[in-house]
């Protein structure tokens, strides 16, 4: 584990700011967070990374996080994004209370800002075509060249500025930029552009600007008018922190926020872009953002993986300054360690063989005792019904057993779970040879697992009585590419998806899987963690598979 801070918060480069302005009472003492999606797709796990560091600094230190919608860029973005952001930020434990924003709120201030620039002369319009805008650019190496808009008067500047605004002119006919320095070696510095032309429809402010600002321009000032003291983002922007302190240093803001890059999230097997998973989900490659495949935070919702879970994998891999790749088995280690904790077990037959226990009477069902959770005491027990017909796993059979098979087979006895030892007595195959049906004989002396004479067996299977089964449907997810880095390599990241990301199975589960609500986990015994699918019906229900019972992490990590 890592070291932790007083507030038992991994301590990590930021918290350390944090608490070194906090020891200096910088801002007052004040620490004001925010976590700024743009309303263009749904959340993922990447996301939930800055989730975790945006809202816990701020929890840990008595402050507060904002949720901020930047919808500056209205060609992509939608409500049906913004609702479900919402949602998956309180799902995964955070709580925002009165601090939720919208970006486009502050149009009116941010227009403002660019007056006040071209007033202190330190922007200017500028409608140099787009080839002559390549030609002026410059590039790494060589500076660029200065715009004959730069010549213009504060009065010209004004007068254009609010054309633009009013609609005057084409799209792309001209912008407005910021008057830093063209020689700059940071081309973000290059005088960039801080607004545009576009007559595009805004989700929530309609047509009633033809003019947006540029992110560069935007978030500093969105930052700085919601009293945001630390702004956390991903190491992209570090390049673009120059021009966000540019910015508030050229409008007078007093204590301004100050921007902090750390390293993104990446997961194996996994991709992270928007427009990836949009291609995903428009493509029909998944059946939509909450496939259970998906490294979305409602498509891993729907898998059963538990919010604490995912704040446990944020919390493990940390905030650095260095690009790391996670191994997704990291995430699967956290998710059974919590579920390990809290789900309760059942059993459920996956690949179902029928055994008839020959000495059992026909019209007899028996409620046994099963434990709900081994881990938790206060889950209580259940009755299990057991009958003369049972399932049991075809794999826990073998006609012929290899050397160190422990499970039944002609002749062999095993302990069926919470019940009796069983003798498989004989095995009836079909004309091509295959395994139907299973007789057995059971000893009543057995009932609880163990035998009054001492005698062991080494195989304990699970099993569900004929009777009371309920047929469930079961979706067993592998993960959806075949490489660790898809599409890394310079392939087409659609060519390395699994095509066995799916299998779906007719199982049979004991009576009690089928009242349970969906969204519930469960662990089905010696088999892995399941939850119950939204697909349920009455009677009928839907399970997908979280994750297998088998940690490769421990493995890796040589424990
Ligand atoms: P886009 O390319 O559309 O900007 P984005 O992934 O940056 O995609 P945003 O909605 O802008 O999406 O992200 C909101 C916040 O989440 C940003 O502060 C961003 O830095 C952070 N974030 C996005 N992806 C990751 C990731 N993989 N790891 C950590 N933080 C991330
Ligand atoms: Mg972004």
């Amino acid at each position: 584990m890592p070291e932790t801070n007083e507030n038992n918060a991994p301590l990590d480069f930021i918290r350390e700011i944090v608490a070194n302005d906090l020891r200096n009472n910088k801002n007052d003492g004040k620490v004001v967070t925010r976590f700024p999606p743009e309303p263009n797709g749904y959340l993922h796990i990447g996301h939930a990374k800055a989730i975790c560091l945006d809202f816990g600094v701020a929890a840990e230190n008595g402050g507060v996080c904002h949720l901020r919608f930047d919808d500056t860029n209205p060609t992509k973005e939608d409500t049906e994004y913004v609702e479900s952001i919402i949602n998956d930020v309180k799902w995964l434990g955070f709580d925002f209370g009165e601090h939720l924003y919208y970006a486009s709120d502050y149009f009116e201030r941010m227009y403002e800002c660019a007056v006040t620039l071209i007033r202190k002369g330190l922007a200017y319009v500028c409608d140099l075509s787009p080839e002559q805008w390549e030609e002026y650019r410059g590039t790494l190496n060589v500076p660029g060249k200065e715009s004959p808009g730069r010549a213009r008067s504060v009065e010209e500047n004004l007068d254009l500025f609010t054309r633009m605004r009013n609609g005057e002119f084409e799209d792309g006919a001209m912008v407005l930029r910021a008057r830093i320095d063209m020689a700059s070696p940071n081309i973000h510095m290059r005088d960039p552009v801080i607004y545009r032309i576009r007559r595009v429809h805004h989700f929530r402010h309609g047509d009633k600007w033809c003019v947006y600002p540029m992110y560069d321009f935007a978030h500093p000032l969105e930052d700085a008018f919601e009293g945001v003291t630390h702004s956390f983002c991903t190491l992209e922007f570090e390049i673009h922190r120059p021009l966000y302190d540019w910015v508030l240093q050229a409008l007078e803001f007093k204590n301004p926020p100050v921007q902090t890059e750390f390293s993104r999230l990446n997961l194996t097997y996994t991709v992270m872009s928007k427009r990836k998973l949009l291609q995903l989900v428009k493509e029909h490659y998944v059946a939509g953002w909450d496939d259970p495949r998906m490294p979305t935070i409602c498509g891993m919702r729907r898998r059963g993986i538990p919010a604490s879970a995912i704040r446990k994998l944020c919390r493990t891999v940390g905030i650095t300054k260095f690009e790391a790749l996670t191994d997704i088995a990291l995430l699967e280690h956290c998710v059974r360690e919590e579920l390990n904790a809290t789900a309760p077990r059942f059993l459920a037959v996956l690949d179902p063989l029928k055994v008839t226990i020959t000495n059992y009477p026909a019209e007899g069902v028996e409620p046994l005792d099963a434990v709900n959770n081994p881990e938790d005491p206060a889950a209580g027990s259940r009755k299990l019904p057991f009958g003369r017909e049972l399932y049991i796993e075809k794999s826990d059979f073998m006609l012929e057993p290899v050397k160190g098979y422990f499970r039944l087979a002609p002749g062999r006895e095993v302990r069926l779970r919470y019940g009796y030892f069983i003798k498989c007595e004989e095995a009836v195959l079909d004309e091509a040879g295959n395994v139907v049906e299973l007789k057995c004989t059971f000893d009543p002396a057995t009932r609880g697992g163990s035998a009054p004479d001492g005698r062991k067996v080494k195989g304990t299977i699970h099993w569900v009585s004929a009777d009371s089964a309920v047929p469930a449907e079961v979706r067993l997810y592998e993960r959806l590419f075949t490489v660790e880095q898809p599409g890394a390599d310079g392939t087409n990241f659609l060519e390395q998806l699994n095509p066995d990301s799916i299998r779906i199975v007719k199982a049979l589960v004991e009576p009690k899987l089928a009242e349970l609500p969906a969204g519930t986990s469960v662990q089905f015994e010696r088999n892995g963690y399941y939850c119950v699918d939204p697909d349920s019906k009455p009677g009928a229900p839907v399970f997908s598979r979280t994750v297998t019972l088998k940690d490769s992490w421990g493995n890796k990590q040589g424990k």
